[in-house]
């Protein structure tokens, strides 16, 4: 009989009990000199030492504003130094770091305010097509009154602005350096003894590629922790330097990649304020970064770039894809055009810091481009069935994982909480997967993305491989649709490589030649783009919103 579809990660690592402070402070002692930042687009470069200058005066400038711990800070602003710098002041000084998506609008950030009950925001001026002042201004027509008194955001005490000068109402982010001075350093270092690992320090709003975004309440030791681990998978050193074009708000800039980089001593790099591939790639020649982590898209459109040919990439040793399916095509791309011989998957969600799996160095080729690789140190994994039994190995089950990295909960939502982790402490994922007899982990979909036509389930997941085998594909992104007389029908959005075309009727040929006829897609679609988010993950609701409308003629 088959094992079990059920996994330990390695026991003998042992996990960090420190906070993000303490461990930030460890590793500017330890290298002062060596460079810990660098933001291209800003100018800036920061050593260890230098960095800390910064920190310290943004932490004491924001306990003189008299902020307590455990209260709410959100920061609002695309990648730059302050994010940075703001997220370790924060931990400093025992507050909540609220992290909110720069694309956010009016509404969303007024219900993520409210509902993580920030008092204070730090907001960037503008980003694209968002003026975040005139938002603001909008959202809070008393923002010049002192104190601040909003009717829809009563906690909210202040806005800070990163803006060199700032409209009236909003404070500037250099305030914060001019008030340190009224608070000793004596103050600050009482304020950090007096904290433990187990306290919250991030609330991050789950990325809304279903319903109503969620603040994944996360503590010190959830997402120190799964920073270490990550680098150390990697084998980062203060050797090392990694080009983070992730956006910060998420855990994947922010815990993969700065945490990362802070325990191990390691650099980071921001390209660029957003993700753009002419920068990065830039970014990771001028500066010889040995590193690079992306979404799958990021990586898709650096092969595809011109640049990618021309510039010197030799310096890149490894890097991580995550966030999303990672095409194996693309895997083997990245490792052969892009020099990221070790490239690794990584898996996992923001409720659970977020990596739970992970390839490793050693893995084989084959296993490191069509696996999310094996259980991570000191968690557990576990795929089970409809009525929460454990499946075989080779079945399909929903992921599960337990362990250090699960959340302390959802902001002030017990029941979604109860509903996310269950009595045993077990984070029900909602993404299906598959486990090998070597405990390696195959995603196939989300519970909810599974199409079944007539009966027959398709994982969008193995469509979309097929697809990219085609020579033209280099994109492909597959959803269902409702049909009245299959009940669902495939839907397949389509990006083309630059310069190939293919049309509708010889994909579909194509596809009839090789696959089973229930597995072909009954529409096509070319695009040059797909609904996502800023995370880089595509979102199927808005193509099946999308499709149907099309095809209802709207
Ligand atoms: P988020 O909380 O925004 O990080 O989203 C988490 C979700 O992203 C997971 O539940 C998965 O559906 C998806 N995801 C993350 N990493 C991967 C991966 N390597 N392969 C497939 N899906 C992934």
């Amino acid at each position: 009989m088959s094992q079990p579809s059920s996994t330990q990660g390695r026991q003998d690592v042992p996990l960090l009990d420190q906070t993000l402070g303490q461990a930030f402070d460890a590793t500017v002692a330890r290298w002062p000199e060596r460079e810990a930042l660098v933001v291209r687009h800003q100018g800036l470069r920061y050593r260890w030492r230098e960095l800390a200058e910064q920190v310290e005066s943004t932490a004491r400038g924001l306990m003189a504003l008299g902020v307590a711990p455990g209260e709410r800070v959100g920061i609002w602003a695309p990648n730059c130094a302050q994010w940075c710098i703001l997220q370790i002041a924060t931990a400093k000084i025992g507050a909540i770091l609220v992290t909110i998506n720069p694309a956010y609008r009016s509404a969303e950030l007024e219900y993520v305010l409210r509902q993580s009950g920030c008092s204070w925001l730090v907001c960037a001026d503008a980003f694209k097509s968002s003026d975040y002042h005139a938002m603001l201004q909008t959202l809070l027509p008393e923002l010049a009154s002192h104190p601040l008194a909003s009717e829809r955001l009563p906690d909210l005490r202040g806005v800070i602005s990163l803006a060199t000068t700032p409209p009236a109402g909003f404070l500037p982010w250099t305030m914060l350096a001019e008030r340190a001075g009224q608070i000793e350093v004596a103050a600050l270092r009482a304020r950090e003894c007096a904290l433990h690992d187990d306290q919250a320090v991030n609330i991050q709003y789950t990325s809304g590629t279903t319903g109503a975004p969620k603040g994944a309440t996360l503590s010190h030791h959830n997402i120190l922790n799964n920073g270490y681990m990550v680098g150390r998978s990697l084998g980062l050193s203060e050797h090392d330097r990694l080009v983070i074009p992730v956006p910060l708000y998420h855990c994947f800039g922010m815990v993969m990649g700065n945490l990362g980089c802070i325990v191990h001593g390691s650099t980071m790099i921001y390209p660029n304020d957003a993700f753009d591939p002419e920068h990065t790639l830039r970014t990771v020649a001028e500066e010889r970064a040995t590193l690079l982590y992306g979404v799958p898209t990021m990586f898709i459109a650096m092969l595809d770039h011109p640049l990618r040919d021309r510039l010197d990439l030799s310096s890149l040793r490894s890097g991580i894809m995550a966030g999303a399916t990672c095409p194996i095509e693309v895997m083997r791309r990245v490792i052969e055009q892009m020099h990221m011989a070790q490239v690794q998957i990584a898996y996992g969600m923001t409720e659970t810091s977020p990596v739970s799996l992970q390839t490793g160095p050693n893995d084989d080729l084959e296993l490191r481009v069509t696996t999310v690789g094996r259980t991570q140190p000191q968690l557990e994994t576990k795929l089970v069935g409809e009525q929460g039994e454990i499946v075989a190995r080779g079945e399909i089950g929903e992921l599960c994982t337990r362990g250090y990295s699960v959340m302390l909960g959802y902001w002030n939502d017990p029941e979604a909480t109860e509903r996310a982790i269950d009595a045993d402490g077990w984070m029900h994922t909602g993404d299906l997967a598959v486990m090998d007899e070597q405990g390696y982990v195959r995603i196939v979909g989300r519970n909810k993305d599974m199409i079944i036509r007539g009966g027959e389930n398709i994982y969008p997941r193995e469509l979309e491989e097929f697809l990219h085998t085609h020579p033209a594909v280099a994109e492909a992104q597959v959803v269902g649709i409702p049909c009245e007389r299959f009940g669902e029908q495939i839907v397949a959005w389509i990006k083309l490589h630059p310069g190939h075309s293919v049309t509708v009727e010889a994909l579909s040929d194509w596809c009839k030649a090789r696959i089973a006829h229930f597995k072909v897609p009954r529409h096509i679609r070319f695009v040059d783009e797909f609904p996502m988010t800023v995370t880089g993950k595509v979102q199927k609701f808005r193509m099946r919103e999308l499709t149907i409308a099309q095809l209802e003629g709207h």
